[in-house]
């Protein structure tokens, strides 16, 4: 019996951000073409896919403990297991040189087109693998080459259900934050052609998609041409259907004055930005590899609030990173009590291999150091974060349906404001993808409960 055509049932589990879930994806886009199907349990599946994020800490250990928890649960069951994404392009050598790994192969992030070719010889066995390279200590296959090209123009991911659809619009990253995995992860910036971008847009209007959010490690830095993201963002709104548009993440230092009058003057643009500060303090920006400072930063968000009142500002922060003082601190405090972010990802700083952060300093701020900030900063988030809800409270706004849940015989619906809010109200019967005018009735840090105002 030919093993690589009974062998074809797929196990793909995703880590990481929202440029995970995407390519997650392409993959399962690029598998389907190739006759594979996927199943939701892993003790169903032939190969089982982890495509993995090495942004967050640990990432090499939870992956490692992943794979184990599915082999314990497959319990002997045979199967192939192939990581991808991240880990497997910026821990490549650790994945391959551990016997005590099993895992089958590896794929990184630009080699996705060949994901067909790579499970077929490995199911084949060995000797039937493509070439894996002189570095490849355990035999494995492994395809990890990152590309200045490879954006996927010309596939249309295979996408779950929902309302939000993701369009990468470029992919990797030149900037080089001395904490970031990502330029090494990832590789270098490309753009994807503004029409491949705005044919994709179309053609999730025409499946039902009323929200696209453009996605980029670096997304306003997005140039094709003589296009730049302001561009992008015009011509996506173009798109008949296509009723909202989100973006994440922009970077401070290609924030333009352009950006933020589009984001004030298009309806069908969000009134919100993901703006990561990372520090308050100039010299951790610095050292951050940032292009910033404490004041630009600042001037960019007063300038946002002049032209665009009601958006909502919200943040990612590093703190603890090395040598920052008690004083310079207080600078990331003294940004956040000005700026009062809508919500705020806040982590403590912790090294990344082969960064240049990693190579040149210290991990030297104390763990309860560590500890005793990132509580102060929580505490400082959660106030402002329910004082920025509270001040809607009254307010009449649109909401886009993303969920209807049943609880104890009570059905109520969740959707997400032009500023990203979570609002719940009472269900009428509604449908997901619905847009409900909504006011306000309370709030806490985390959400809005509002009720539906009839049309
Ligand atoms: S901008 Fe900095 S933090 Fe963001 S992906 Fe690039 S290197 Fe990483």
């Amino acid at each position: 019996m030919n093993k690589e055509v009974t062998l074809n049932k797929i196990f793909l589990r995703t880590f990481g951000c929202q440029m995970n879930e995407y390519d997650s994806e392409l993959v399962r886009s690029i598998l389907e073409a190739a006759r594979y199907v996927f199943v939701d349990q892993e003790t169903e599946a032939d190969i089982i896919l982890l495509n993995t994020c090495a942004v967050r800490e640990n990432a090499n250990r939870k992956v490692h403990g992943a794979v184990h928890a599915i082999r314990h649960k497959l319990n002997g069951k045979p199967a192939f297991i192939g990581v991808l994404g991240c880990i497997a392009s910026h821990l490549k050598e650790e994945l391959l040189r551990d016997r005590n790994f099993p895992i089958d192969f590896i794929a990184g992030p630009d080699s996705y087109r060949q994901l067909p070719e790579l499970i077929k010889s490995v199911v084949a066995g060995p000797g039937a693998c493509p070439d894996t390279g002189d570095d490849d200590k355990k035999g494995q296959p492994h395809l990890v080459d990152l590309s200045d090209f490879e954006t996927y123009e010309d596939i249309y991911p295979s996408r779950q259900e929902g309302v939000n659809a993701w369009i990468a619009v470029m992919r990797g990253c030149n900037n080089f934050c001395s904490f970031c995995v990502v330029p090494y992860a990832r590789g270098r910036e490309r753009s994807r052609a503004p029409g491949g971008v705005v044919a994709e847009a179309r053609h999730l209007s025409a499946d039902g998609y009323k929200q696209v959010t453009l996605l980029g490690q670096n997304v306003n830095s997005y140039h094709f041409g003589q296009t730049d993201f302001c561009d992008l963002l015009g011509m996506v709104s173009e798109v008949d259907g296509i009723e909202r548009i989100r973006f994440t993440s922009p970077h401070p230092k290609d924030t333009s004055n352009t950006l933020i009058e589009v984001m004030a003057i298009n309806p069908k643009v969000c009134k919100h930005i993901h703006f990561p500060l990372q520090s308050g303090n100039s010299r951790i920006l610095q050292i951050m590899n940032r292009s910033y400072t404490k004041e630009r930063y600042l001037e960019i968000v007063d300038h946002m609030r002049a032209q665009c009142p009601d958006i909502a500002i919200t943040t990612d922060i590093i703190i603890g990173f090395p040598t920052e003082t008690d004083e310079e601190f207080e600078d990331t405090v003294e940004v956040m009590k000005k700026v009062e972010f809508d919500s705020a990802f806040i982590f403590k700083y912790s090294p990344r291999k082969g960064t240049l952060a990693e190579k040149k300093y210290l991990d030297d701020v104390p763990e309860e150091k560590k500890t005793e900030r990132i509580v102060t900063l929580n505490k400082i988030q959660m106030d402002h974060s329910l004082k920025r809800n509270e001040a809607m409270i009254g307010q009449t706004v649109p909401i886009l349906i993303e969920r209807i849940k049943k609880e104890e015989g009570v059905s109520t619906a969740a959707g997400r404001s032009d500023g990203n809010k979570l609002v719940v109200v009472p269900d009428q019967n509604y449908q997901i993808g619905d847009f409900l005018t909504v006011t306000v009735m309370s709030a806490s840090p985390h959400l809005l409960r509002a009720e539906a105002i009839d049309e």
